[in-house]
């Protein structure tokens, strides 16, 4: 069987091996793709050795979402090849104009390291206090992220904070840290709350459409870009098959 050792965004390594007729049922399971579980499974099914070790499910589900999507793509080649090619749903209200779009998994994404997994801290805009940010794992992601539901964006910005520390202007420093109730999240103003988003985005891991891939698969019809193509959350990813089986519609 073929095999081959990856890095991971993180830093860990990991071992893989092709797909195999189990990660195959693993993607057909309407059951698992239901509660969401399937993508550990599958990547469980494909995954010899994490840093060395032999993974069990708790640890894939821990793996941060970027290394995760790391392992897809690799998975990906090593089993059926670069060339991936689906039908894209414009995202432009008013074009809604459906597209085929072919992309080659090596070439047309970049890697992005994080540059530190265990995450960062930043000063708030506004309030000025300090909040220590964790990335999201493949559970967080599968509680955050539930199948054919609008994600709950309070939910995740809570999730990203592990810390805070308020600014006492009256003292000038910074007051002890605490972990926020989600009702106080809720309550900051969003300016402070854009700025967690954008650089949280800015400094996640994965895998990611190079600018040249992402004009290239613009709609045809009006030019929006349709951002990044969550490709890899979907079995059709690995069971081209399935394209159909689902109605065409893979976004
Ligand atoms: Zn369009």
């Amino acid at each position: 069987m073929q095999e081959k050792t990856v890095e991971l965004p993180s830093g860990k390594t990991a071992a893989i091996v092709g797909m195999t007729g189990r990660s195959e049922s693993i993607l057909t399971s309407e059951s698992l793709i239901r509660d969401g579980t399937f993508q550990s499974k599958f990547l469980l099914s494909c995954l010899k050795e994490l840093d060395g070790e032999k993974p069990t499910e708790k640890d894939v589900e821990g793996l941060l979402g970027g290394d995760r999507i790391a392992l897809m793509h690799a998975i990906r080649v090593l089993s059926l090849g670069k060339d991936f090619e689906t039908r894209v749903i414009c995202s432009n209200r008013n074009c809604r104009e459906t597209y085929q779009v072919c992309l080659d998994l090596e070439t047309d994404f970049e890697t992005r390291k994080y540059e530190d997994p265990s995450g960062f801290s930043l000063t708030l805009p506004e309030s000025g206090h300090e909040v220590k940010i964790q990335f999201l794992t493949g559970k967080d992601e599968r509680m955050l992220f539930p199948r054919r539901k609008r994600p709950d964006l309070l939910k995740i910005l809570f999730r990203w904070i592990v810390s805070v520390r308020k600014w006492d202007s009256e003292k000038e420093e910074f007051g002890p840290e605490y972990h926020p109730s989600i009702q106080e999240v809720g309550n900051w103003p969003t300016k402070d709350t854009q700025a967690i988003r954008q650089e949280v985005s800015k400094l996640t891991g994965g895998r990611f459409l190079t600018d040249d891939a992402m004009e290239a698969v613009a709609c045809p019809d009006c030019g929006s870009s349709s951002g990044r193509l969550p490709v890899e959350a979907l079995p059709s990813f690995f069971f081209p098959e399935l394209v159909k089986e689902m109605g065409g519609e893979v976004m």
